[in-house]
């Protein structure tokens, strides 16, 4: 999908700087005029799309439960790409695999402070509070995808999570 979405709400433009989802209307927003990569487009859709999953999923409250906003955005930056390598070694930001962690917790943490008021030192409480649990919710993939390609196969991971342990 290469992607221009510019929505008008009557005569109000509901395009904001960042990516947004609304999750009594259902929709994904995103805004042309921010977006200039596939690779950048293929990112926020799929952030999105893992908030939207989460919303599906359970009974998430978005507005009043601060850990439920949280643990999506740490799993939204975890495995939308945000921070994969390519991403990071463009920004500059050479490191290892704890690089990653640490890379998901800022973006969990500038995400939840683009959208609440609240305090940095408040956010930051409630990422570590819930970061171990839902760093390693991989769902609906098995692991963490590299890349686009490898998406579908760690989504095959996670459809055959209990299979082989049913048959024994
Ligand atoms: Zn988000």
């Amino acid at each position: 999908m290469s992607g221009h979405a510019t929505i008008r709400n009557g005569n109000k433009s509901i395009c904001k700087a960042s990516p947004w989802s609304h999750e009594k209307l259902r929709m994904i927003v995103l805004c042309q005029n921010n977006i200039h990569q596939q690779s950048h487009m293929n990112r926020v859709v799929t952030h999105e799309l893992i908030h939207a999953f989460d919303h599906c999923r359970a009974h998430v409250d978005w507005f009043n439960n601060f850990k439920h906003l949280a643990c999506s955005e740490i799993r939204a930056a975890n495995l939308s790409g945000d921070c994969s390598f390519h991403n990071e070694v463009s920004r500059f930001n050479f490191g290892l695999k704890k690089h990653h962690q640490e890379c998901v917790r800022g973006r969990a943490l500038r995400s939840i402070l683009a959208v609440r008021k609240v305090s940095r030192e408040e956010a930051e409480k409630v990422v570590d509070e819930v970061f171990d649990t839902c760093f390693n919710d991989h769902a609906p993939f098995g692991r963490i995808p590299h890349d686009k390609k490898d998406a579908k196969f760690a989504n095959r991971d996670f459809e055959n999570r209990d299979r082989y342990y049913a048959n024994l």
